[in-house]
């Protein structure tokens, strides 16, 4: 493509609305442009970005043996009715009427669709397994849209489906995925990890995501220094502590003004562990829980949320707490005085002998509270989050460490949630009905593209992998006006692009400096720049955007010299390290 002709518009100034630098590049770098919150444009760089790594998808889903299928983005209400997710998504979903005032969602996934698709077709075992995907736009009304294409509202996803007889079928089915996972990832020059993953409101029970390592992501991950073990913070499991402490008997003590359990710990010279915090909460269908953990814990949002079946979780607001006859600061387990409010109690406060808590009056707290004896829970569950430092959950030996990563991949075994509800059903060896057994698959196209260049970038722009490069190479006339110079670059051009070679032609009437800035702004990996001082000795310099390397080469030997370096380009990639 010819720079003068194309439509490349590079911006200065930083983006305000980017807090990450990834955000701030691709909107700085012309492409991609914001329509509405979540919701963007993608621009001829951007859409070139999203093409290659779509690619890359689609080769690597075609080898591991799945189809590729386009499905509607518009989807009755009626099989979300089927599936119990009509009441059970919550508002990401975005939900429209036609005319005739029928309910309609845009599609933020598809199993719905997918299985109604695979039930009309599939009724027996010989035509199974099957996987099916696509590469299409969903929608998700993200409450905290944000980070520009990595959480966005519209986008672009991957999903694959696949439907298996039984569960070696499926397990089979899903290595497959994971395998290919891991090719696609590391084809465009992404370092991953998997990690065990909460599978959300999809449902099912295995599930992994491929996480981008980055101190910017969204997901807090914590893994071993000594085994294999790492997990998403919303899904590792804490162990229980043995740390019992001595039994006393219940009593009821003055703590006032002392309101954080911190405080009360305190001022009653107690140990923060025991000791136990009420964290009230309501969730969509307006029940509501009294979360207890320990004095120096945090309540795990998505634990909580899936023991007790919430999709939303919220926190009550002051009026809410008094209105439910509670104090805030002082409320415990003990003479509990509210029976519509549901208390959960942490696992690891199971043990404890002794625990300070709230006493459900101002001012006052217990001290010497014991499960079973004082206070009878609704449920004991995992609910907290783990720490650093803590005991692994795997091997029991190594300590666990905190890192942030950026999900770009989701893999899923469903087993038979849709099958069932939707009454999927295929004929099984022995000519009897059974559900399908399925796997999804989820790669996040966008986010894929932004963690690229949250991943590689320096203080000047992006430095694209070759392979989802916009372009792989940059020729660079520094002198526009010179025939000599624009008959040598035209002709370069001309014989690259007939060489198949993806050429991005800067012929602008511009100074050396804006080429130079926005060559590096869009972060093509290869750079050629032809100017006077060089081309009097029939030479051009031949650049790579990853470390500034420059070298001299005969004007007439380019061609060849810059297809060694794509191959070498692309085999460091190959080369990539694989987790
Ligand atoms: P998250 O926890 O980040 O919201 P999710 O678990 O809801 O992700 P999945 O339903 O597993 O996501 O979707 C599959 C993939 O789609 C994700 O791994 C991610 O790469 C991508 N994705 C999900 N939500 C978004 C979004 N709002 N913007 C861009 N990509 C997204
Ligand atoms: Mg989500």
């Amino acid at each position: 493509m010819r720079y003068s002709e194309s439509f490349i518009y590079t911006l200065k100034e930083e983006q305000k609305e980017a807090s990450i630098v990834s955000h701030d590049l691709l909107l700085r770098g012309g492409f991609i442009s914001k329509l509405a919150s979540g919701i963007y444009n993608y621009l001829p760089l951007g859409l070139r970005v999203i093409r290659k790594v779509s690619n890359i998808v689609r080769e690597e889903m075609n080898r591991a043996g799945a189809q590729e299928i386009l499905m509607a983005n518009i989807q009755p209400a009626q099989l979300w009715i089927e599936s119990k997710r009509w009441n059970d998504y919550g508002s990401e979903l975005l939900r429209i009427k036609d005319r005739g005032e029928r309910d309609f969602v845009f599609g933020p996934t598809h199993e719905e669709v997918v299985t109604d698709i695979v039930r009309r077709f599939i009724k027996s075992y010989r035509d199974l397994p099957i996987n099916l995907y696509q590469i299409q736009t969903k929608f998700r009304d993200e409450i905290r849209p944000r980070f520009g294409l990595m959480r966005a509202r519209e986008f672009i996803m991957k999903d694959a489906y696949s439907f298996d007889a039984d569960q070696d079928g499926l397990d089979i089915s899903y290595n497959k995925m994971r395998e290919a996972y891991y090719n696609i990832f590391s084809r465009c020059g992404l370092k991953v990890r998997s990690v065990q993953a909460d599978s959300g409101s999809i449902g099912g029970r295995d599930s992994e995501e491929f996480m981008v390592l980055s101190s910017t992501g969204e997901d807090e991950i914590v893994t071993c220094d000594s085994c294999r073990f790492s997990a998403n913070m919303e899904k590792a499991e804490s162990i229980t502590m043995d740390d019992a402490g001595s039994e006393m008997d219940l009593k009821k003590v003055a703590t006032p003004g002392k309101q954080t359990i911190k405080d009360v710990c305190e001022y009653l010279n107690s140990d923060d562990k025991f000791s136990a915090k009420a964290l009230l909460y309501k969730n969509e269908k307006d029940e509501f829980f009294c979360f207890l953990v320990e004095g120096d814990d945090e309540l795990n949002e998505t634990k909580a949320a899936r023991v007790t079946g919430s999709v939303e979780l919220i926190k009550l607001n002051d009026e809410e707490i008094r209105a439910s006859g509670l104090h805030k600061g002082y409320i415990g387990p003990v003479n509990f005085p509210n029976k519509n409010i549901k208390i959960i109690c942490d696992e690891r406060l199971r043990n404890r002998n002794s625990l300070v808590v709230g006493a459900n009056e101002e001012g006052y707290h217990y001290v010497g509270a014991k499960l079973h004896r004082d206070f009878e829970p609704d449920l004991m569950a995992d609910i907290r989050s783990v720490k650093e430092n803590e005991i692994c959950p795997e091997c029991r030996k190594g300590v666990l460490k905190k890192t942030r990563g950026i999900e770009v991949g989701h893999i899923f075994k469903l087993g038979s949630k849709y099958s069932e509800s939707m009454h999927a059903l295929f004929l099984d060896r022995n000519g009897k009905p059974k559900p399908f057994l399925m796997g999804c698959y989820g790669i996040g196209i966008g986010r894929t593209m932004q963690a690229a260049v949250e991943q590689n970038n320096d203080k000047n722009g992006i430095i694209w992998p070759i392979s989802i490069a916009p372009f792989e190479v940059e020729l660079i006339s520094l002198d526009t006006r010179s025939e000599e110079i624009k008959r040598y670059c035209d002709n370069l051009y001309t014989t690259m692009l007939k060489r198949d070679m993806d050429v991005l032609y800067d012929d602008r009437d511009e100074r050396a400096g804006v080429k130079f800035n926005d060559a590096d702004l869009i972060g093509i990996p290869i750079r050629i720049i032809v100017g006077k001082k060089n081309f009097v000795n029939n030479q051009v310099e031949l650049s790579l955007r990853q470390n500034n390397s420059r070298q001299l080469v005969n004007k007439d030997d380019i061609v060849e010299n810059v297809k060694e370096l794509i191959n070498e380009l692309y085999s460091e990639i190959d080369k990539g390290d694989k987790i």
